[in-house]
């Protein structure tokens, strides 16, 4: 019988940090922090982990990855793309302990055959299918509607663990990138996180016509294209008038928190989650700021066509709010899995439990060993 047991990341949005027994293995999927700022998944109780898998290199995801000495050192898999990007996060794990995966087809997680593709969200982002017990998709992070980042249709699975930041919001980006566009004055700043969507955010308003300046992290990740945009790496070499595309890293000393800080006092338009105490929210409470919808998780048809292609018997809502998917709730109610408990059945195998699991509180943590 595969266990899921969300140590973090159901009712709302907060750090991911799932654990799946399956095929007599104890898989993390994803240890983040955040968005609230110092939220840290409480892993009381969790036991030995033998892998933790990486969906991508966003903070919320992976920002809590100094606890893997305190998890026994385990292996932990993701793209390279995934590792590579760490260090922007101020974020470190030891090469050897770095397995990484393809971004798509199969490959191999421990001993086990798993399947691996893009989840269109970030860079190097990709979802986790195991094929054991009735087969487990972790989705991670997802989106179909960027036009930078392909998404690879996941195969069958009875359990999926789905992306509801958007609840039951259906509009498209396509409809949103223009209404962006329309909002912004000179002098404005669109802090965005890293690996993609700062990107596709300049490809589509230089295609309305705007021409944003972009900070040297999404200048790398437009790889080549719009060349002609002007880049800053700090708030003097930016003009009075500049609209800054500006990669948003959460640390001190980053473009956006020199931004923030200049004299010129820029206006910020943010395209993401807002946190309760981050410094989005300060803007917003002084008038600085103001937000915009930017699509970069699924929209509510995205979430039944992926109920329909996997055949899900159990589907997962995670990192969101129940309260804002009455709708899907709804239409997808015999699958509809947000509880803290779901006992298996018979038709379906499969547990799934939020938290302190009585299994894995009986489990001895592993030594602390060396590492950072
Ligand atoms: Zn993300």
């Amino acid at each position: 019988m595969a266990v899921l047991t969300a140590f973090s990341g159901l009712g709302g949005k907060s750090p991911a940090a799932f654990l799946l027994e399956i095929a007599g293995r104890r898989i993390l999927m994803d240890l983040g922090e955040g968005p609230t700022p110092g939220q840290r998944p409480d892993l009381d109780g969790i036991g030995r982990v033998d892998a933790i898998f990486l969906s991508h290199a966003h903070i919320d995801h992976v920002g809590a990855i100094d606890l893997w000495p305190r998890l026994g050192c385990p292996s932990v898999f993701a793209s390279r793309t995934t590792f590579d990007a760490l260090p922007l996060l101020g974020l470190h794990l030891p090469p050897e302990a770095c397995h990484a995966l393809p971004l798509q087809g199969s490959a191999q997680l421990l001993s086990l055959p798993v399947l691996v593709g893009r989840s269109g969200h970030a860079m190097g982002g990709i979802w986790l299918h195991l094929p054991q017990e009735g087969g487990a998709l972790y989705m991670g992070d997802w989106s179909r509607e960027s036009g930078l980042l392909p998404f690879d249709p996941p195969p069958r699975a009875g359990l999926v663990i789905t992306d509801l930041s958007y609840g039951d919001r259906d509009q498209a980006l396509a409809e949103q990138a223009p209404a962006l566009a329309d909002s912004i004055v000179p002098g404005t700043v669109l802090p965005v996180p890293i690996l993609g969507r700062g990107a596709d955010m300049a490809l589509r308003l230089s295609a309305l016509g705007l021409s944003p300046v972009v900070c040297p992290q999404v200048r790398a990740e437009l790889q080549g294209a719009l060349p002609d945009l002007r880049s800053v790496t700090t708030p003097s070499e930016a003009r009075d008038g500049d609209v800054i595309i500006a990669a948003d890293t959460e640390r001190p000393g980053d473009l956006v928190s020199r931004l923030i800080a200049d004299a010129r006092g820029w206006r910020f338009i943010f395209t993401g989650h807002v946190a309760p105490g981050s410094a989005a929210a300060g803007l917003i409470a002084a008038g600085r700021a103001s937000r915009n919808p930017w699509n970069v998780h699924p929209r509510a048809r995205d979430q039944i066509w992926l109920a329909e292609i996997t055949g899900a018997r159990h589907l997962v809502p995670a990192f969101g709010a129940l309260d804002d998917a009455p709708e899907l709730a709804l239409a997808l109610a015999p699958i509809w899995r947000p509880d803290r408990i779901c006992p298996p059945t018979e038709e379906s195998p499969i547990h799934a439990d939020q938290g302190n699991h009585p299994r894995a509180g009986r489990e001895r943590h592993h030594d602390p060993c060396p590492g950072p």
